[in-house]
């Protein structure tokens, strides 16, 4: 049963360990560069690799890939080891690409003297041109062959500064013919004058992705380099690279592919995140619409209903869309086992029950998770003024309207039996109040006849008095279009969803007066909502998580 469940990748690695592979052999890595936060997409990879991982109990690095000073920051380091942790995941080694500059220079140069890499002092125009098509071979440089000596010496003189910004680049020498266009003596090093947020100004050379990934996974001893399908063709360089390298007492690393992970209505992508962040669509990479992990935490996902949807879109061969209404699918699930129940109401209308004593009031047992009988019970107030939500009252209405109308009865959640006798308009014809009459004999839990009596509708209220105040942030989706960044003449910042923020005042039972930020609860008939990390003392802030059902589904 359990071999079923395996995926192709897992697959690999099993017939790797049938193959001659020891267990002790596996290592894995997840590889992100740190030039903005991770994503869902990400999330996808981490599970993968992490999950190899555990399943085989292997070492899983977490490598910054940080060859390139001008896009990377610490502060996006340290954003993915936040959010790899709160995944529920932890690496064995942290590593960097940078940490072995030293290592991969010496390596150059000894392809240098092998006479397989030359130093190309053509500008990247020049270079482009002689690349040829996929159907023509290129040209040769006529930096090809100079000699091993004037290579090695240019080489450090790239290193020592000694020249500008494109001014040369490090070039593998392997075939201008080659059908595969990656194979065309691919560029190693180019000269960036630009501080690293490692290692400073210590180099002045930086190593290209290709001559950098595949060496790490070798320093590293990583056995199986798992990297999306846009890599497929890199893998022969990839492999070529190691074949200048590998030491037959070393393992040497394995690339496979596997389908980059796309959800529908956003975009994954750093560099379209970037733009949404840097342009003020969003309050920043945390913003609780973005699809980013630290955005997801914000807006009260968990991380086992992240981990949970990419299970079971798991690991696929082709690229495709998923439908976000999966990933809320799962959150909604995970939540509705431990988010306790409260009441809240969104969009207030008075109701004033006419024959409850006035000034009195009393307290209400309310369970607090049906799903969950350790979770215990609290208590709710109750008195003659109470909100409801406006879109519960009608003044008439056809007998599918199990809510409160005119005439007929609803129960009030954890308390009475209510009937409408009579409702006050403003000016515009707008109902401002509800006159009701209550039954006191129907108290929810009171184990008397009128308690158990069967009414059609059930509503979420809180009492007037005793309610707090504080704003609820609604969210809808940030983009209109659910590929926003497929259209060929379009621009994918044209289907920026204007009103995918709304901010309202909401009035909550007084029992969520000491709720914390980061806290999930579910406001009963309204949805998930968690504290935001805005609130204040003086002020709650809560983000709606999703909404109870699918809305969207019609
Ligand atoms: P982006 O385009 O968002 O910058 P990237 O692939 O350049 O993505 P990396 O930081 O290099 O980002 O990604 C780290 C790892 O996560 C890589 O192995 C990459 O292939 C994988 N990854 C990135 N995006 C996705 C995705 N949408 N689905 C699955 N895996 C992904
Ligand atoms: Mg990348
Ligand atoms: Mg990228």
């Amino acid at each position: 049963e359990e071999e079923k469940s395996l995926n192709f990748i897992e697959h690999i690695v099993e017939d790797d360990l049938k193959d001659g592979y020891a267990k002790d052999d596996l290592r894995f890595r997840f590889p992100p560069e740190p030039n903005g936060y991770l994503h869902i997409g990400h999330a996808s990879s981490i599970c993968l690799n992490f999950g190899l991982g555990l399943r085989y109990d292997a070492p899983v690095n977490l490598r910054f890939d940080d060859t390139n000073p001008a896009k990377e920051e610490s502060e996006y380091v340290e954003a993915i080891k936040k959010d790899v942790k709160w995944l529920g995941y932890s690496w064995d080694t942290e590593c960097y690409a940078s940490d072995y500059f030293g290592q991969l220079y010496e390596w150059a140069v000894a392809l240098i003297k092998k006479g397989k890499a030359y130093v190309d002092s053509q500008t990247s125009e020049e270079i482009a041109k002689q690349k040829g098509t996929p159907t023509e071979p290129g040209t040769e440089s006529p930096f090809r062959n100079r000699s091993v000596e004037e290579n090695l010496q240019l080489f450090e003189g790239m290193k020592n500064g000694n020249f500008k910004e494109g001014e040369h680049v490090v070039r593998a020498k392997i075939d201008m013919a080659s059908s595969n266009m990656l194979m065309r003596d691919p560029i190693m090093y180019r000269i960036l004058h630009k501080a690293h947020h490692r290692t400073n100004t210590d180099w002045c050379i930086y190593p290209m992705y290709d001559w950098t990934h595949g060496e790490s996974d070798y320093i590293e001893q990583v056995s199986h380099s798992l990297c999306t399908l846009e890599f497929l063709p890199h893998r022969e360089l990839y492999d070529w690279f190691l074949d200048q390298l590998v030491d037959s007492k070393m393992l040497r690393p394995k690339q496979r592919e596997f389908a980059r992970r796309n959800l529908s209505h956003t975009v994954v992508s750093k560099r379209k995140l970037l733009q949404l962040v840097e342009s003020g669509v969003v309050s920043g990479w945390d913003d609780p619409r973005m699809p980013t992990i630290s955005g997801l935490r914000r807006r009260g996902y968990t991380p086992e209903s992240i981990r949970n949807f990419a299970d079971t879109i798991g690991i696929a061969k082709r690229e495709n869309v998923v439908d976000v209404s999966l990933l809320e699918f799962h959150v909604r699930e995970h939540l509705n086992k431990i988010a306790p129940r409260v009441m809240a109401v969104l969009n207030p209308l008075k109701v004033v029950i006419t024959n409850y004593v006035e000034g009195s009031e009393e307290q209400l047992d309310a369970e607090n998770n049906p799903e969950d009988a350790a979770a215990g019970s609290r208590q709710v107030p109750f008195s003659r003024e109470i909100y409801i939500e406006k879109e519960d009252f009608r003044e008439e209405a056809n007998r599918k309207f199990f809510r409160l109308k005119l005439g007929g009865e609803v129960r009030l959640k954890n308390g009475y039996i209510i009937k409408a006798e009579s409702c006050t308009k403003d000016e515009d014809g707008n109902v401002v109040e509800v006159q009701c009459t209550f039954d006191p004999k129907s108290k929810s839990g009171s184990g008397t006849e009128e308690s158990l009596r069967k009414v059609k509708g059930t509503l979420h209220w809180v009492s007037i008095p005793h309610a707090i105040e504080a704003e609820i942030r609604l969210y809808d989706r940030l983009f209109s279009d659910p590929t926003p960044d497929a259209h060929k003449d379009r621009d994918f910042m044209d289907f920026v969803n204007a009103d995918s923020l709304k901010r309202i005042t909401g009035y909550l039972e007084p029992s969520l007066k000491s709720a914390q930020i980061g806290e999930r609860y579910q406001f009963q008939r309204l949805g998930y909502f968690n504290v935001d990390e805005d609130s204040t003392h003086e002020k709650l802030v809560f983000n709606r998580t999703v909404t109870l059902r699918d809305t969207w589904a019609k």
